[in-house]
């Protein structure tokens, strides 16, 4: 092959016939700028519109496609104003159907008498008398068959781009590369997996003939896909020593005091999941831990004995966090259990002035800090501890591997321990920690109260208004999250602005409302943080930016406007900043979107509070791709795999890639070369973290 289908694969989507400025703006929409874009570009189901049949076998109710002549002219019939009905009669050897469709003026310039065409659609029959609306046609005649008899793709559009309009494009750009894409899996591979050819399978992906090519063809492109995300995280993952020898921490006679004296009993699986930190701890081998819990499960306590124990043992210890409210507020929390006992803890996040930062930069190295609590400013090149045992990361999900691991070679094989509240699926899990061992705390602290979820329209306003003037005059607070914009934080924080504007002055000029985002100054972002943890605000309007780990227990209500624009993960998130208190909590989700998908994910958190369900909900839902996409910044999107439900694919993938990496590790090999290629152009912004290189 060769060159000319790689150059082919990378021109624009406008050198194909039919597509101009202004349509090609509708692929760029689709993320579709070039004919490769076009080729994956993967339908979302597919149409089967292969069942053929003579007219007197149709069924009512049936999706079917039936050929036959035309039989009558169109005529035109107006039952009322601004609907016109275009009617046609069709026979064939066994029977006659009418036609008709909708105000659709054209069709009476398309058919003549005596004519033959396809036709797909559903068909009611009462006895013998048969009727189809709006169907497909189709000419028939010795072409091949785009639209009928055959299993049509359907692909994810948008406004003004018909399925037709996508389904060309993708057709003729398959045309252009036809048999000519090369081969990237090696033919070992290939034949122990028993892998179709990628022409073969990218043509019947898009237009399968038989259910059965479309099957072999998407086992095919799912494979590749999972082999390619395996390959990527297991030498990003090799990059890093495993089973490396490290501190043996001793245990800590005054462990039990400490816990006794904690402002409440832990929970069985907090106590748990310490006792398999403390194991680890003590022993030779580096920890490296992830601890899952869903929000609310009281992750914080957990991090903090283990803190305690590192310190106890003479050692330093560090936590890391996404964001600075969050730091401040866990440096508030560590602190005021800490500090009797005489430890010294520092918070270290980009806000501090030079003189500060300084300040505190040399007590960490001299080791007078005991504990840093803080944001990316912890990776720093400047930040040199004197004896570092142990490093938490909290919200991992927030943090890439390699942030995770420039904070552990700040010490000598500090153990590790990693925390997030993303509860995937335990295989998921394994795939993206595969290098860490995993504890989970599986129980609420007692007394908690499951959030109410309400999905709400805008009729619901005033009520909801109501609501929440009466829970503010009973003392609690509330939060309301700015729809999500994602062109930018920049217009994020505008439209979060205008909202706590409109909130003030109209709907809740009566209440102390607060408004925080992301373009805001640390110092400001701070104070309004201090002011809604103190009770002084009523209102806090706020951007994403207290998705991840916000914790006041004041504060009962939890508005998302614009719920739809979020995934389910986050918005399990963001209602996790409400229900941790003893007071009931309540969330409210406004919900605009239209779709049966939005009504659906609107319902799932209506009906359950559990993190786990809702992410595999979320995974089935979204696909791993939006989910990844928001996760997991810098892993590739998938746009085929399903994550959920290509388990089992996804098995053999991680066997084939570990098999492959372990007999060439580097991927020198010549018939790895194209695989080397495409992982590192796939990861490109995972670059440095390969050890490809
Ligand atoms: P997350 O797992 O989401 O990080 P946090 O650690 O922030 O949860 O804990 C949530 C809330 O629950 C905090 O207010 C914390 O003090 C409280 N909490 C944690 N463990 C317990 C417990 N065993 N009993 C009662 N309250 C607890
Ligand atoms: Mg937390």
């Amino acid at each position: 092959m060769g060159t000319d289908a790689k150059d082919i694969l990378k021109r624009s989507v406008k050198t194909l016939k039919g597509i101009g400025d202004s349509r090609a703006k509708l692929f760029y929409r689709l993320g579709i700028y070039t004919i490769e874009d076009l080729i994956t570009y993967f339908p979302r189901e597919y149409e089967n519109r292969s069942n053929v049949k003579k007219i007197i076998d149709l069924e009512d109710g049936e999706s079917c496609t039936f050929e036959g002549t035309i039989a009558s002219g169109v005529s035109e019939f107006r039952p009322r104003r601004g609907l016109t009905i275009y009617k046609l009669l069709v026979r064939d050897e066994t029977g006659t159907i009418a036609v008709t469709w909708f105000n659709q003026h054209y069709v009476k310039n398309i058919f003549h008498v005596g004519e033959r065409y396809l036709f797909f659609g559903k068909v009611s029959r009462k006895f013998r008398s048969f009727e189809v609306q709006n169907p497909v046609y189709e000419k028939s005649g010795t072409g091949e068959r785009k639209n009928t008899c055959r299993i049509v793709p359907v692909y994810p559009s948008t406004a003004n781009l018909t399925q037709n309009m996508i389904r060309n494009a993708v057709s003729s750009a398959l045309e252009l590369v036809s048999g000519n894409m090369e081969e990237i899996l090696p033919q070992t591979v290939r034949s122990k997996y028993h892998l179709a050819e990628i022409n073969y399978s990218l043509r019947n992906i898009h237009f399968p003939n038989t259910e059965e090519d479309f099957k072999i063809a998407r086992y095919r492109l799912v494979f590749e896909e999972l082999l390619l995300l395996q390959m990527g995280l297991l030498s990003i993952k090799n990059s890093f020593g495993e089973d490396r020898e490290g501190i043996q921490f001793k245990p800590v006679d005054s462990m039990e005091e400490f816990i006794k004296n904690l402002p409440f009993q832990l929970t069985n699986a907090q106590r748990k999941v310490f006792k398999e930190i403390e194991k680890d701890m003590e022993s030779k081998r580096v920890m490296n831990r992830l601890v899952q819990g869903d929000v609310g499960s009281g992750k914080t306590i957990v991090a903090v004995m283990a803190l305690y124990k590192a310190v106890k043992n003479g050692y330093q210890a560090t936590m890391m966090v996404p964001t600075e409210i969050l730091a401040e507020q866990h440096y508030r929390s560590v602190n005021s259990l800490l500090e009797k006992y005489g430890i010294k803890v520092e918070l270290l996040t980009g806000s501090l002035t030079k003189k500060q930062k300084s300040e505190i930069l040399s007590r960490v190295a001299s080791g007078e800090a005991d504990i840093v609590i803080g944001t990316h400013a912890l990776i720093e090149d400047d930040v040199r501890y004197n004896n570092l045992g142990l490093v938490v990361t909290d919200e991992q999900h927030r943090f890439g591997v390699r942030q995770r691991a420039a904070l552990s070679k700040k010490g000598e094989n500090p153990d590790v321990l990693v925390m997030t509240a993303t509860p995937i699926p335990r295989t998921l899990a394994l795939i993206l920690y595969g290098d860490l061992d995993i504890s989970i705390i599986d129980e609420l602290p007692p007394g908690r109260k499951p959030v109410k979820t309400y999905a709400v329209d805008e009729s619901m306003r005033e009520r909801i208004n109501n609501f929440i003037r009466k829970k503010v005059a009973e003392g609690r607070q509330v939060y309301i999250v700015c729809p999500l914009v994602e062109e930018s934080e920049e217009i994020e924080a505008q439209s979060a602005t205008e909202l706590a504007d409109r909130i003030a002055r109209q709907d809740f000029s009566d209440l102390k409302v607060g408004l925080i985002h992301g373009k805001m100054k640390p110092k400001d972002k701070d104070a309004v943080m201090r002011s809604f943890v103190e009770g002084e605000t009523d209102i806090l309007v706020s951007t994403t930016v207290i998705e991840v780990g916000v914790n006041v227990p004041n504060a009962t209500i939890m508005v998302i406007e614009n719920a739809e624009r979020f995934g389910l993960a986050q918005l399990h998130q963001l209602r996790g900043r409400v229900g941790r208190g003893e007071h009931q909590s309540y969330c409210i989700l406004y919900n605009n979107g239209k779709t049966q998908v939005a009504s659906e994910r609107m319902k799932v958190m209506e009906k359950t509070n559990d993190g786990f369900v809702i992410s595999e909900k979320d995974l089935e839902l979204r696909g791993p791709g939006e989910f990844f996409g928001t996760m997991q910044h810098g892993i590739p999107d998938l746009k085929i795999a399903n994550l959920y439900k290509d388990v089992d694919i996804l098995k053999k993938a991680q066997e084939a890639a570990i098999n492959i990496l372990k007999e060439d590790k580097l991927l020198k090999k010549e018939e790895n070369r194209l695989l080397r290629e495409t992982l590192i152009c796939k990861f490109k912004n995972k670059l440095d973290e390969l050890s490809l290189n």
